[in-house]
């Protein structure tokens, strides 16, 4: 039996040598925690985004996308609070200097009492800790881990330093003169980018609350413990919708958003039974309710999208920092028989990270899988079982010879399918080798054109989830495809 570490290193693997997912500056031994995607993983990686934002920008008709700059105003990260506030606690091995959140020391130790049966130390610890963050207690965090004897992975002695706090913005300089030039930031999230544009589009797009404006994009964050392959990086992409509503109406439209994302996550292929809420314990100072959707990942329960009721600390803080009014005139209320007027909206957040849900699919897609054939050999394949809609490419068109005028045949079918969606033309190798191929890739359906199309205008389809081969008349590839990818 292969265990589930093994397993995770071989999908890291796999992503490699079918051009998924390639460490960043490999040649030069690589860059700590930045990735780069190839062939096969961009085309994923959009066509997930691409979901996300039809499934906003399109089944709502009453959100709309926006795409704001990655740099933006230093002035924007004060009013935000991420200037003083967007730091994590941190503590240092004196023997190793390595750095290491004091969260994810913990976290780690309690699974590993967990793994050793120690469940209840393990619930204790992860219980102080909470409590401990909450009420900002470093002294008290240092002590937990002392008093456990949580060692460092590479030293393995306790000799750690007092907890501090880092800030995780990457920061560069704006402008061609040295000595005018300005500190900026690269975004560590992509909302603060809505909130700035919030009467921008609210009365170019004369919306009307409530609404909602989304937006894809990379962010940065130097984060210190950088690990799990695409899991945490220090160069992301976020899709972020920001839900503007009336004071007061905010953990209603929280509680519809905390389910309408479980279910968005669902059709996109995601088993109920591998997601989870998580509510917080600790509320960061601007908000009023706050949870995460979990994905258990091949190391654990992780979080995968978090949804935050904002209240209307942005929005506010936005408007002090600038001096310019950032309210919203509810027409509506006057009609109601309320006194109408101006306020600032309250926001319903949701944010999710397009690498972390790759991730998520992409691991729920790899199988290895092993068979005992009819005469009795065993047989194996490794497949990746991405749902048809999402998958990098769809079809592959396969000519069996590269001869008597099946490659002719084949092309013209390439041609036709090519404008509605993606596919992959090949005529090398035996033909079994070119199906095991798109099964690494992912690609739902093969078809095969040989000596019997020239007779009848037939075609073999085989399907990458099941095997199964059926004989189809060649008019009809493309429109069974629409239909299974649709
Ligand atoms: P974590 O606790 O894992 O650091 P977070 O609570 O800081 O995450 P948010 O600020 O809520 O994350 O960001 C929203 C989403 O962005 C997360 O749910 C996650 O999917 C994604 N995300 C955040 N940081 C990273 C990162 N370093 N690499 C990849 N994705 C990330």
């Amino acid at each position: 039996m292969v265990n589930e570490a093994n397993n995770f290193q071989e999908l890291i693997s796999h992503c490699k040598e079918y051009g998924y997912i390639f460490q960043s500056s490999e040649i030069y031994d690589g860059l700590a925690a930045v990735y780069d995607y190839g062939q096969n993983g961009a085309q994923l990686k959009k066509n997930i985004r691409d979901q996300w934002w039809k499934s906003m920008t399109q089944l709502h008709d009453n959100i709309v996308g926006i795409d704001a700059a990655i740099f933006m105003h230093p002035t924007t990260w004060k009013a935000s609070g991420h200037v003083d506030n967007f730091s994590d606690p941190m503590i240092d091995n004196k023997d190793s200097n390595k750095r290491y959140r004091v969260d994810h020391l913990i976290e780690g130790f309690a699974e590993e009492q967990l793994a050793a049966g120690n469940n209840h130390l393990a619930e204790e610890l992860l219980t102080s800790l909470d409590t401990l963050l909450a009420s900002n207690d470093y002294a008290g965090v240092k002590k937990l881990i002392e008093d456990n004897k949580i060692k460092c992975a590479i030293s393995k002695t306790c000799n750690w330093t007092e907890v501090r706090e880092f800030n995780l913005m990457f920061n560069t300089q704006i402008g061609s003169v040295a000595e005018e030039s300005e500190t900026i930031y690269l975004r560590p999230e992509t909302a603060q980018g809505i909130f700035i544009n919030f009467l921008n589009v609210q009365k170019t797009g004369r919306m009307k609350i409530p609404f909602g404006i989304a937006q894809t994009g990379k962010a940065f964050r130097n984060e210190i413990v950088a690990r799990q392959f695409i899991f945490r990086m220090r160069e992301f992409e976020q899709m972020e919708m920001q839900f503007f509503v009336r004071p007061g109406s905010q953990i209603e439209w929280y509680s519809y958003w905390k389910d309408a994302r479980k279910k968005w996550h669902e059709s996109m292929g995601i088993p109920a039974e591998k997601l989870r809420f998580h509510d917080h314990v600790k509320l960061a100072h601007y908000a009023d309710a706050a949870l995460d959707i979990e994905f258990e990942f091949p190391f654990g329960w992780k979080e995968l999208e978090g949804i935050h009721s904002r209240t209307d600390f942005d929005l506010k803080q936005h408007q002090e920092y600038s001096k310019k009014k950032i309210q919203y005139f509810d027409n509506d209320l006057n009609e109601e028989g309320k006194p109408f007027g101006n306020y600032t909206p309250f926001v319903v957040e949701t944010s999710v990270g397009l690498d972390r849900l790759f991730l998520t699919i992409i691991s729920l897609a790899y199988k290895n899988e092993t068979w005992t054939k009819e005469d009795g050999t065993e047989d194996s394949r490794v497949v990746l079982k991405i749902p048809a809609k999402i998958a990098p490419t769809k079809l592959a068109i396969l000519p069996l010879l590269k001869k008597d005028g099946l490659p002719e045949i084949a092309k013209e079918l390439m041609h036709d399918c090519k404008q509605s969606f993606h596919c992959f033309y090949e005529e090398k190798d035996a033909i079994g080798k070119r199906y095991r191929r798109m099964d690494a890739i992912g690609t739902p359906f093969c078809v095969t054109i040989d000596h019997q199309t020239k007779e009848d205008n037939t075609v073999t389809i085989r399907y990458r989830d099941t095997m199964q081969q059926e004989r189809i008349a060649l008019s009809n590839v493309k429109r069974l495809v629409m239909e299974k990818i649709s």
